[in-house]
């Protein structure tokens, strides 16, 4: 997927209003030609709404949705013929699978034996080729969504919205689906809108992340910006794990910056200029490494710390410590066999890590 690929879809200054309350605020979001778009963000930030803008099932209060250079933000969720897999999407309960599947074709006037060959196959893709002939009521919940999916493919729509489609499933069954969601969107090449609030899901399946933020759009990039660029605190925080010491006195030497954090001096990447706002030295846990003695190591941060609690997990243990013998808690996971995951609490620690890994957010 290059990022030059051509707008299929153009959302612009989308505001959707409930009385006084934004549930979008002027958001502006291209959908890429085939791409795999997620809408990330916490409970409430307005993922839905805009699937649902997105859909044709609400009218904004204000915006544009432009495609071909035509406004369709009034064109009716049918005319605009995408596919749309809702959380507790509701199947025909008094047909059998197959004929739920093959309804889009049905309506489409797809011939019999072309239904019936392309209806066995999003079977077999969703993995219900077994199932083909048994009413909804006879499948679990997770089975039933995968009609659903199943159902809304069959047609090989231009755009695929997808409101949380895996969250009904457990654990084996979503991480299949994730894969086979990936394929079809090879396969097909149409483009994909899924909203979710898993990190881990959207950064495994994501052409591109956009991440909401009560309503409006923190940050929208590749899964790899995303997580190692981020441009906010929010953003960093929300996108897997970051370890945040604020700095004081901080001054910028060319393309980095130094401060000082509990009576150590810290260093990071600073490509932007620095405002007057305080700013946080934001690290990656899985850059950091923790030692016994004062590591001597060219081109990193080094900072003293203590150990205050450790969680076995298996094949790594997670370690919570306190920097400055205050209250800044960083936490990291080593492997099983580091001699960090061998210490008691209280013990005197070392962190070190990359300047390269480390760069500054708004406090
Ligand atoms: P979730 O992950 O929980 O589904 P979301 O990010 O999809 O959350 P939305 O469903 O888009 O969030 O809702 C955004 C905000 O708009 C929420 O605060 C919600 O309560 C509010 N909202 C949505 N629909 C309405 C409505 N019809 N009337 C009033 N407020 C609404």
């Amino acid at each position: 997927m290059s990022s030059s690929s051509a707008i299929q879809l153009s959302a612009q200054g989308i505001s959707q209003y409930y009385g006084k309350f934004a549930a979008l605020d002027n958001v502006n979001l291209d959908v890429r030609q085939g791409e795999f778009l997620t809408l990330l963000g916490p409970s409430g930030s307005g993922k839905t709404t805009l699937l649902m803008i997105l859909a044709g099932f609400l009218n904004p209060t204000a915006g544009k949705l432009m495609e071909n250079g035509v406004d369709i933000i009034k064109r009716s969720a049918e005319k605009r013929n995408y596919g749309m897999v809702f959380q507790g999407y509701a199947l025909f309960p008094h047909m059998s699978v197959a004929d739920n599947v093959a309804y889009p074709l049905r309506i489409r006037k797809v011939g019999a034996e072309e239904r019936q060959r392309r209806v066995k196959h999003i079977l077999e893709v969703v993995g219900l080729g077994a199932h083909m002939h048994k009413k909804p009521s006879e499948l679990s919940g997770g089975q039933q969504q995968r009609v659903a999916i199943a159902r809304a493919l069959v047609f090989e729509p231009e755009l695929l919205l997808l409101d949380e489609p895996l969250s009904a499933l457990d654990k084996n069954l979503r991480e299949q689906l994730q894969t086979e969601l990936q394929r079809i969107h090879r396969q097909v090449g149409t483009s994909f809108v899924f909203v979710t609030h898993d990190q881990g899901e959207a950064l495994a399946l994501s052409s591109r992340i956009a991440i909401f933020n009560q309503g409006r759009l923190a940050q929208v990039d590749t899964p790899e910006t995303i997580y190692n660029q981020p441009d906010s605190r929010f953003v960093a925080e929300f996108l897997g794990k970051m370890n945040l010491f604020p700095l004081a006195d901080v001054m910028r030497n060319g393309s980095h910056a130094s401060g000082r954090c509990a009576d150590s001096q810290l260093h990071a990447l600073a490509p932007m200029p620095l405002g007057a706002q305080p700013v946080v030295l934001a690290v990656r846990p899985e850059h950091m490494d923790l030692h016994r003695e004062r590591p001597i190591l060219e081109g990193h941060n080094v900072i003293p710390a203590q150990l205050t609690d450790k969680v076995y997990q298996g094949a790594s243990t997670h370690l919570a410590l306190k920097v400055g013998g205050d209250t800044l808690p960083i936490n990291l996971s080593v492997p099983g066999n580091h001699p960090g995951a061998q210490m008691n609490s209280g013990a005197p620690v070392w962190l070190s890590w990359p300047v390269q890994q480390s760069f500054l957010l708004q406090a």
